[in-house]
């Protein structure tokens, strides 16, 4: 059989590493080209070990990276950067690509219209590596009523309400159940990257924002479920192990990955329980916002920037949901095109600017 080429667009994040070590334990993928931003070391190691000729930089804008895209057009893509970056990728990894994995929710919230849009006119398959989209994707049916997605709580969960402006970047990093990169660790923390999952939902299986349910569960195991019309609930559990999806998105309509370890349901009650409007107060404006992709860009144009002034120490943790609210609530645009998405996505970062100025 021939191997299925792949590459990789962020290689040396958390979800690209893990994406390498399930590549390892496949037979029928060939790795043939992987980018990095920054870490041109790691970069380097891993292009070693896997033997790969094609590497590339995106420091300096992503041309390059089209140009690998149109001259590999491999099978599969892995998108897993953070950021509205990803939604440029995304597209042009559809035009390219005959599978996208895609582990980027941002590419959703900004611009989820033009992905569906492209995915239909390409042709393309678009498969969900974040636990939860992943996990409804191998469940869910026609005319589900509902779906829940769960939430961990983050770092935080269980701090007192007056002390979460005292928060430091170690606390917040610190997340119970998850291992992650920095931006997406601290938007558990503020639930900013569960609203961004609200939308991420929405946009792969057609739902509005009130057919999608979230509720913490602190064990980690159950990762989403579906209520059907006749009172059924089916619901997907397993370790809280991105390698899991990331081989289900790769290998599906079939199961090569062999990991049989599965959560030990005697000695791990299940819990569920709603979302503290005080403890996350960016979280419930998603469902106001759901409709508008401006304001769904401002929105996470707003948490990059604040998020990155948090962890330069610029700003308190509680500041990054001021931020967000304030740029939200002040942006409006019409978004027909990437072009719009970028002014707006530009225009929202400087707003975040003046607004962490004025804190
Ligand atoms: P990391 O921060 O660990 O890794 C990010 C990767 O993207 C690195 O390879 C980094 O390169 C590269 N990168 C950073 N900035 C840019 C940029 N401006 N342009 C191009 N590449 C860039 O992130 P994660 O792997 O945690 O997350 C990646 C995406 O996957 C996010 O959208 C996140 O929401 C999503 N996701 C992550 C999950 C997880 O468990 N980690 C779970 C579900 C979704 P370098 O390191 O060389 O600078
Ligand atoms: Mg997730």
């Amino acid at each position: 059989m021939e191997k299925r080429t792949v590459v990789i667009v962020g290689a040396t994040g958390s979800i690209g590493l893990q994406t390498l070590d399930v590549l390892s334990k496949l037979t029928f993928f060939k790795l043939i080209g992987i980018t990095y931003h920054s870490n041109e070391e790691l970069a380097m190691r891993i292009a070693k070990e896997y033997k790969i000729e094609n590497i590339v930089c995106t420091m300096n804008g992503l041309q390059k990276l089209f140009e690998l895209f149109e001259r590999l057009r491999p099978d599969i893509t892995v998108v897993c950067v953070p950021g509205f970056v990803s939604l440029p990728i995304t597209l042009k990894a559809i035009e390219c690509c005959k599978r996208v994995l895609l582990a980027s929710k941002e590419a959703l919230v900004c611009g989820g219209w033009l992905v569906r849009s492209w995915v239909r006119k390409f042709n393309v398959e678009l498969l969900p590596v974040d636990s939860e989209h992943n996990a409804l994707f191998q469940i869910i049916e026609k005319d589900v009523e509902k779906v829940l997605i769960t939430s961990s709580g983050g770092a935080l969960r269980d701090w007192k309400l007056e002390d979460l402006e005292k928060a430091t970047v170690k606390d917040v990093l610190n997340h119970p159940v998850w291992k992650m990169g920095k931006r997406i660790t601290v938007d558990s923390a503020t639930m900013v990257n569960k609203a961004f999952e609200v939308l991420e939902a929405c946009e792969l299986f057609s739902l509005q924002s009130d057919q999608v349910e979230v509720l913490i569960h602190r064990q980690g195991i159950v990762h989403a479920a579906v209520f059907l019309k006749d009172g059924t609930v089916k619901m997907h559990v397993g370790y809280p192990d991105m390698r899991i999806p990331i081989a289900f998105a790769l290998t599906y309509p079939h199961r090569y990955y062999s990991n049989p370890t599965w959560p030990d349901l005697i000695s791990t009650p299940l819990s569920f329980g709603p979302v503290d409007q005080r403890r996350y107060p960016c979280f419930h404006i998603v469902y106001e916002i759901s409709k508008d992709y401006a304001k769904r860009t401002a929105y996470n144009a707003a948490d990059e920037v604040a998020v990155n002034a948090f962890l330069n120490g610029r700003i308190k943790f509680t500041d990054i949901c001021k931020v967000i609210i304030k740029v939200v609530e002040k942006t409006t645009g019409t978004c027909r095109d990437l072009k719009d998405l970028e002014e707006i996505d530009q225009r929202s970062r400087i707003l975040a600017e003046e607004v962490i100025k004025c804190l």
